[in-house]
């Protein structure tokens, strides 16, 4: 498969759609990205790089951090996350309270804010500075050197007034164990953490590959393990909007409000493809279409 091919003719095709949809303006620091970029990203088991348009230019990947922050979790925790965190889609906004309330504190999955906060209050019982932590966990993932923007994770921690609440809501219920502002500030520094599309991409290959990441980075994760975080990314990790999402484009994935958004064929690649305007579920609106065109171009799909 000539995946350069490919990728050029998605960007090609995908011109005209290149800025529809909206920027995330709740964080202001995120309102000023022109959402007039696009790349795309694939990285290959065997460690090939393949890419396009802004595919080296790094954006905050925001609810990507979702991702591996569940992933670092599960090394700590194993099977007991699931006692705190539930694996259902929510069917609502990943933000939204009026579903943590019915349920008595306890998120339906890993990817929507109340489960990330859960998994991050892991992290802060285990490590001194979970932001480091998560940076550190990335780095040889990515093959780069990881930072997150301090001035994004300080913009998004003085307005995040709905992550306040849920936090306080599971502390409530007593599924939270740090300190409300503890959390809130590493979970605001896991969402600022920048990174482009070829490291995402190349990040994620240990899922495409029974969890063991193959530049030599040994396992990450077992292979069951890894089987049931790319049937979460499937079922949760594009919000309300991942049974369409499914539909559409037929691979494991998690979005972030930055635009960005990770993809995983299994057996065969990590992908990334980020475009800043969102549709209405937080979801890169042409980084969508693109990944449909994707399976639709290549014929493959984990159907
Ligand atoms: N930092 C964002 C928030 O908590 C992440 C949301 C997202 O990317 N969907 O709202």
């Amino acid at each position: 498969m000539d995946y350069s091919e490919v990728l050029q003719q998605i960007a090609h095709e995908l011109k005209p759609v290149i800025g529809q949809g909206k920027v995330a303006s709740y964080i202001p620091e995120l309102a000023s990205v022109s959402p007039h970029q696009f790349g795309m990203a694939v990285v290959t088991i065997s460690g090939e790089v393949h890419a396009v348009g802004d595919a080296r230019t790094r954006f905050s990947i925001q609810s990507i951090s979702k991702l591996f922050t569940l992933v670092m979790t599960l090394q700590l925790e194993g099977e007991r996350v699931w006692s705190r965190v539930g694996r259902e889609p929510s069917g609502t906004p990943f933000n939204s309270l009026v579903q943590l309330e019915a349920e008595n504190g306890k998120p339906r999955n890993p990817f929507i804010n109340p489960g990330a906060l859960v998994c991050t209050d892991i992290l802060c019982t285990r490590y001194a500075v979970p932001e480091n932590a998560v940076v550190e966990f990335l780095r040889p993932l990515s093959g780069t050197e990881i930072h997150y923007n301090r001035a994004v994770a300080a913009s998004e921690r003085r307005t995040s007034h709905r992550n306040a609440a849920m936090a306080h809501l599971m502390k409530s219920f007593g599924n939270l164990g740090n300190s409300v502002e503890d959390v809130l500030d590493a979970y605001c520094r896991h969402c600022a953490i920048e990174m482009n599309c070829v490291e995402l991409a190349r990040a994620v290959t240990f899922l495409a590959h029974g969890g063991t990441h193959p530049s030599g980075q040994g396992e990450i994760l077992t292979t069951s393990m890894a089987k049931r975080l790319n049937a979460l990314m499937l079922t949760c990790g594009t919000y309300d909007a991942a049974g369409d999402f499914a539909f559409r484009v037929g691979l494991p994935a998690k979005s972030g409000v930055g635009g960005g958004i990770v993809a995983v064929m299994p057996g065969e690649c990590g992908v990334c493809v980020w475009s800043p305007a969102l549709e209405p579920s937080g979801n890169s609106l042409a980084g969508s279409l693109a990944l449909e065109r994707f399976t639709d171009i290549t014929g493959r799909s984990i159907f």
